[in-house]
């Protein structure tokens, strides 16, 4: 295959080669998180996916602009019908914070989390709710085209309008006499000429926390619009790459490609890439389920489905030992076989840099082959499995040179060398903490064995003991707190 990078156009549904528009010049989008509540696992391989590309797109010399949105409002509970509660406002309502407080709260877990997983942050991070005005002037000129009608306060995408000129459902593959057996049943859609028609603009009630002043009267922006809005924005009328989970494919991003052309006149996306899910023991993971799975819960082993805990650069590379239009199926036993498999990686790599040259590389190793076949791996649309079993031929390598069995000559060894940096640690994003979740569990086992002790202390009345402890640990940075039926812990 040729070497040079291709990916996976879900627009065209082939491989294609990245041309950029802009020679050296790369453009981003990603969808982020709607923040209202804890970063699961679902957060994480798209993370990790997109900092991937980022990283190679980067390695390879462009000038990449990533950006990556946070949902603030708009995301209402019921995302295909675009009917319920906002997400955000109702978090707000149950647990009595403003809206904003419930934001920052989330996206600090969040950014703590892909911070965890190594991921390198984005050049821009765009919020819906700083975006207001962007979104009532995309809504204005679609009006102004004829794409959508205002109903009540609201203000809805035309489907059947916009189908005369355009094609609605290019990316999903699906019609619109589908997605109408598909909605028939929903309420609320009597505003809307059809079921698929989606709000640009919704008109709020007066009790509705989050709202803003138009020229349609009080309300907020549909969810699909923000996204439109900001890629324009911050990457141009037309830029490079789109890229979501493949959750996000229909309504959300068909409704942004709608969107855009209704605007433009054109699209604004020339290649839409999509990560696959994740599920858990082969279940889809669900909120209402016992699967949900928090990053937090994976770091500290803290969930009923966990055996231990696992540190972020295991769940990196269990993630990056997928491809990412594969699915990936977390249960213990492949979490544990990716710790050992990121273990024997990171072995390799430490004993790399004690190898000794020798007058003649073995026949049998050709460091430029592995290089070659290493780059080839991520050309072909970001194979990251087909590169780690490459690495791994240099970890065999490695270690029959350090056994004695093979040699390599010095100036093999500095390629080599340079090899496993770029690749492990700059390009996969991998880093040396592969005992932080070890770590992380025998501390807890140790904090919890403490505070047994201290519940024995209680039991008996020696409060002195019981007090002692309790104060020596929050000197050591451990803050424990009593709850009726024992106690809780955490890192201050
Ligand atoms: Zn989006």
């Amino acid at each position: 295959m040729e070497n040079r990078l291709t990916i996976y156009n879900s627009l065209s549904r082939e491989k294609e080669i990245f041309e950029p528009l802009v020679p050296g010049h790369a453009g981003l989008y990603v969808c982020g998180p709607t923040v209202y509540s804890n970063a699961h696992l679902g957060h994480a391989r798209p993370g990790i996916t997109f900092d991937l590309l980022f990283r190679y797109l980067t390695h390879l010399g462009y000038r990449v602009r990533y950006v990556r949105n946070i949902t603030d409002v708009g995301h209402l509970e019921d995302e295909v019908a675009g009917a319920g509660e906002d997400r955000i406002a109702k978090k707000a309502r149950l647990e009595q914070l403003e809206p904003m407080e419930v934001v920052q709260k989330y996206m600090n877990t969040f950014h703590k989390n892909m911070a965890d997983l190594n991921t390198i942050p984005p050049s821009i991070e765009p919020r819906a709710s700083g975006h207001i005005i962007e979104q009532q002037q995309m809504v204005e000129q679609i009006l102004k085209n004829g794409f959508a009608y205002e109903k009540n306060g609201s203000v809805y995408f035309d489907v059947d309008e916009y189908n005369r000129k355009y094609h609605y459902g290019k990316l999903s593959g699906r019609n619109t006499d589908d997605i109408l057996t598909d909605t028939r049943t929903l309420d609320g859609q009597d505003e809307k000429k059809k079921s698929y028609d989606f709000a640009l603009w919704k008109k709020a009630s007066p009790e509705h926390i989050m709202q803003w002043p138009s020229v349609w009267g009080n309300g907020f922006p549909g969810w699909h619009l923000e996204c439109s809005a900001m890629s324009i924005k911050y990457l141009g009328e037309t830029f490079d790459i789109h890229g979501g989970g493949m959750d996000l494919l229909f309504p959300h991003h068909e409704c942004e490609i709608a969107q855009s052309a209704a605007t433009l006149g054109h699209e604004s996306v020339r290649y839409w890439m999509h990560n696959n899910m994740i599920t858990i023991n082969g279940q889809k993971m669900a909120r209402s389920q016992e699967n949900f799975i928090t990053l937090d819960e994976l770091f500290t082993g803290r969930h009923p489905l966990l055996k231990q805990a696992y540190s972020p650069m295991t769940i990196r590379f269990f993630v990056l030992q997928a491809h990412y239009r594969s699915t990936v199926d977390f249960s213990n036993e492949a979490l544990q076989a990716a710790e050992k498999g990121l273990e024997r990686l990171m072995k390799a790599v430490d004993l790399l840099k004690k190898l000794e040259s020798a007058e003649k590389t073995s026949a049998n190793f050709n460091v430029e082959e592995l290089k070659i076949n290493c780059y080839a791996a991520l050309n072909d649309d970001l194979n990251s499995p087909i590169l780690i079993a490459h690495l791994f031929d240099g970890v065999r390598f490695i270690n029959s040179v350090h056994d004695g069995k093979a040699a390599i000559d010095a100036e093999d060894l500095a390629k080599l060398k340079t090899l496993f940096r770029t690749f492990v640690f700059d390009i996969l994003g991998l880093k040396h903490d592969a005992a932080g979740g070890k770590e992380d569990d025998t501390l807890a086992k140790v904090v919890d064995l403490v505070l047994q002790y201290r519940m024995e202390a209680k039991a008996n009345k020696d409060w002195a003991t019981s007090d002692r402890i309790r104060d020596e640990l929050a000197k050591a940075g451990i803050i424990v707190k009593d709850r009726k039926d024992g106690f809780e812990w955490e890192k201050a």
